[in-house]
């Protein structure tokens, strides 16, 4: 590892080190720092039992990390709506169990030091269950998505993580174009509702791996 990659993992790990006692004070029944992607996979499969039922909405990191083959070794039932062969008339149930599973796994767009959790949905999908899914909920964050404030985690959740998003989508949005957020008005804008998770949801388990790998957008 060169001298300049040390330092930005020594960076990482500070920080996220930092948050996670801030997630804990937040209400996360646990929050864990893992400075590499394998290392954080290790850790969401110590959570998750065999052959439980997992949820997980529209979330790169999470496929990154290869979780959904491992859940899938541990008989764990994976139910995500980014499975083509879903059609119109079946993505609608797929969508309701990844939010009824015994666990939603899921990453977030943006987070602020002190334990906020910021995120934009297009169908809200995603951010629904973040806040209402039946089971327990995994968050798998990556250190790069840490802002100091509310204003600047929106801020990235518009400039940073939308755009390529699009992308992926093939949207005509005018951030597929230019790169960063206009507030635009197109049809096709996926940036519909903004919420902020300022606390663990009462009522379920809460937990929080932050990685000091950069992943997803
Ligand atoms: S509001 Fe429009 S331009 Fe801005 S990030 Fe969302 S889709 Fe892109």
């Amino acid at each position: 590892m060169s001298a300049f990659a040390k330092s930005i993992r020594e960076a990482n790990e500070a920080l996220g080190r930092k948050m996670c006692a801030s997630f804990i004070s937040n209400g996360y029944k646990t929050a864990r720092y893992a400075a590499t992607a394998e290392e954080a996979a290790s850790m969401a499969l110590e959570l998750i039992p065999d052959r439980c039922s997992v949820g997980v909405p529209g979330t790169v990191t999470v496929r990154e990390i290869g979780l959904m083959e491992k859940l899938a070794e541990k008989n764990c039932t994976v139910y995500h709506h980014w499975d083509p062969t879903l059609t119109p008339e079946t993505r609608g149930a797929r969508l309701e169990a990844e939010n009824k599973a015994d666990w939603f796994v899921t990453s977030s767009n943006a987070m602020t030091f002190d334990g906020r959790m910021v995120n934009i949905d297009g169908s809200g999908n995603r951010v629904a269950g973040m806040s209402w899914s039946l089971g327990k909920i995994l968050y798998i964050v990556s250190v790069n998505k840490a802002e100091r404030d509310l204003d600047s985690a929106i801020a990235r959740a518009r400039n940073s993580a939308t755009p390529p998003n699009v992308l992926r989508l093939n949207l005509a949005t005018p951030c597929s174009k230019t790169g960063q957020c206009v507030d635009c008005n197109s049809p096709e804008r996926i940036c519909r509702v903004l919420t902020i998770i300022e606390r663990a949801p009462l009522g379920r388990e809460s937990h929080v791996i932050l990685v000091g790998e950069t992943l997803g957008y």
